[in-house]
C-alpha cells in the first residue's frame, strides 16, 4: 500500500516580461524581453526602494522595457546603477537617464559612448532614506564589474557574476580566471551571511554560499581537467584541448568553450603551471 504525498514546493515567481514583481519589501524585478542562451529569461532590472529607487542593469536599448521601468519610478529613480557595460546590462540607461533624470553610476572611467554621472569604487555606498547599497568590485567576467550589497535584506545584486541556471562566460582578456575566483570567494566572506542573490539572469537564489561554493568547485575542476590533458599533449593548441574535454558538448559550443579553456590556461600560466599567452598560441606544461 502506497500513500501518496503532496510535495509543497516553492515556486519562483513567475517571469512575465515588462511587469514588476515585488521580490521583497524593498525588491521589485522587471525582466526585459531579450531571451538567449546568453541572457536566460533575459535580463532582471532590478529596483530597489520605494520613496528613492536605485534601478541595478536598466538592459539593452529597449523602448517597451524602459519605458515599462520609468512607470514603475518615475522621478523617484534617483539613480541607475551598472552591474557592468556588456550589450544586455547597460545601453538602456541611456534612454531610461533620458526619461528619469537620474544619475547614472558605475565602475569608472566607463565606456566612451556612455558618460557617467559618477564613478563607483569598492567600498563606495549609496545612501538611500530607506536602504545604503555597498559597492563590491568583482572582477572576472569584466573587469569592470560590480556587485550591490542591500545589507537590509542581506540581498546582492551580482549581474554577471553569477547568475542563476548556468555558469558564466570568463571570455578574456578582459575576462579573468584567477580575477573571478577570488571575487567569488569574497562573497563567501560577506558579513552577515547572505539570503539572497539577485543575479542579472534568472530567478533569485536562496542558499548563496552553496550556490558559490558549487561555481568554484566546477571552475576547479574544469581547471584540473585543461592540466590534465595538456600535461598528457606537452603541448598543444587550444581547440584540440576543447575537443578532448568537452566531448559531450555539441560542436558549435566549442569556440564559447575556447575562450574558457584559454582563461583557465591563462591562470595556470599567471601561476606558472603553463606556458603561453593567445587564443591561438601553442600552449605547453611548464618546465
Ligand atoms: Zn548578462
Amino acid at each position: 500500500m502506497s500513500e501518496s504525498t503532496d510535495v509543497t514546493v516553492d515556486q519562483p515567481k513567475p517571469i512575465v516580461y515588462g511587469v514588476a514583481g515585488a521580490l521583497s519589501p524593498m525588491v521589485r524585478r522587471i525582466v526585459c524581453e531579450n531571451p538567449s542562451s546568453m541572457t536566460g529569461p533575459g535580463t532582471n532590472t532590478y529596483l530597489v526602494g520605494i520613496d528613492e529607487i536605485a534601478v541595478i542593469d536598466p538592459g539593452p536599448d529597449d523602448a517597451r522595457h524602459l519605458d515599462a521601468i520609468a512607470g514603475c519610478g518615475g522621478d523617484r529613480i534617483r539613480w541607475i546603477l551598472l552591474t557592468h557595460t556588456h550589450p544586455d546590462h547597460s545601453p538602456g540607461a541611456v534612454g531610461l537617464r533620458e526619461r528619469t533624470g537620474a544619475q547614472l553610476m558605475a565602475y569608472g572611467p566607463g565606456p566612451e559612448d556612455l558618460p557617467l554621472d559618477g564613478t563607483l569604487r569598492d567600498g563606495d555606498v549609496i545612501e538611500a532614506t530607506e536602504y545604503h547599497l555597498r559597492v563590491l568590485h568583482t572582477p572576472g567576467h569584466a573587469s569592470d564589474h560590480l556587485c550591490y550589497l542591500l545589507p537590509e535584506e542581506r540581498t546582492l545584486f551580482t549581474g554577471d557574476h553569477i547568475m542563476q541556471g548556468s555558469t558564466v562566460v570568463i571570455a578574456p582578456p578582459d575576462g579573468d580566471m584567477q580575477a573571478y575566483l577570488a571575487s567569488l570567494d569574497r562573497l563567501k566572506q560577506i558579513k552577515p551571511r547572505l539570503r539572497i542573490i539577485a543575479p542579472g539572469h534568472g530567478y533569485l537564489i536562496e542558499d548563496p554560499n552553496a550556490v558559490i561554493d558549487d561555481y568554484i568547485e566546477h571552475r576547479l575542476a574544469r581547471e584540473q581537467q585543461v592540466l590534465t590533458e595538456l600535461r598528457a599533449a606537452g603541448s598543444t593548441t587550444i581547440p584540440d584541448l576543447v575537443s578532448r574535454i568537452y566531448v559531450d558538448v555539441p560542436a558549435e559550443l566549442h569556440p564559447v568553450a575556447a575562450y574558457s579553456v584559454w582563461a583557465h590556461l591563462r591562470k595556470l600560466a599567471a601561476e606558472g603551471q603553463a606556458v603561453g599567452d593567445t587564443l591561438d598560441d601553442t600552449w605547453s606544461v611548464a618546465a
